[in-house]
């Protein structure tokens, strides 16, 4: 596992306060706030404190504690979004690009949640 780290990524820059963001929720090791262009009525990006690139660095990579406050902010989010399946909410979609394939734009990981209409198809289909 190779990643380089890239300091003046955008979300690197959020989490350093050189830009601003829409917080929607804060932990020790995580930070949520709204997509800047969203494409849904709710999106929300979900990202570690820590400097990591993509999913599988993370999942890697990351300690204990910090999969665990990544995981639970993800749920705490998904309440308060009022988006949960599970508690009468009409569901969401969670998407983790990583590299060329996946179209990554920005190289820390992120999650989106995208919520508040029917989000489609899973991918385009073509081969
Ligand atoms: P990706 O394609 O990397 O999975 O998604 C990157 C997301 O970051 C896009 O949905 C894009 O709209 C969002 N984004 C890019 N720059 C900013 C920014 O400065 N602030 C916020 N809140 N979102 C951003």
């Amino acid at each position: 596992m190779d990643y380089q780290y890239d300091d003046q990524n955008i979300f690197a820059k959020i989490l350093r306060g050189e830009i601003p963001c829409a917080k929607v929720l804060e932990t020790e090791h995580s930070l949520a706030f709204n997509d800047i262009a969203p494409k849904a009525p709710q999106h929300v990006l979900v990202i570690p404190k820590g400097r990591y690139v993509c999913y599988d660095h993370f999942a890697r990579a990351a300690s204990d504690a910090e999969i665990v406050d990544y995981t639970r902010a993800i749920g705490t989010i998904c309440a308060e979004l009022g988006v949960s399946p599970g508690e009468g909410g009409n569901g969401y979609r969670m998407i983790a690009n990583a590299g060329n394939d996946g179209v990554q734009e920005v190289p820390h990981l992120h999650v989106h949640i995208l919520a508040g209409r029917n989000i489609g198809p899973m991918v385009l289909m073509r081969s």
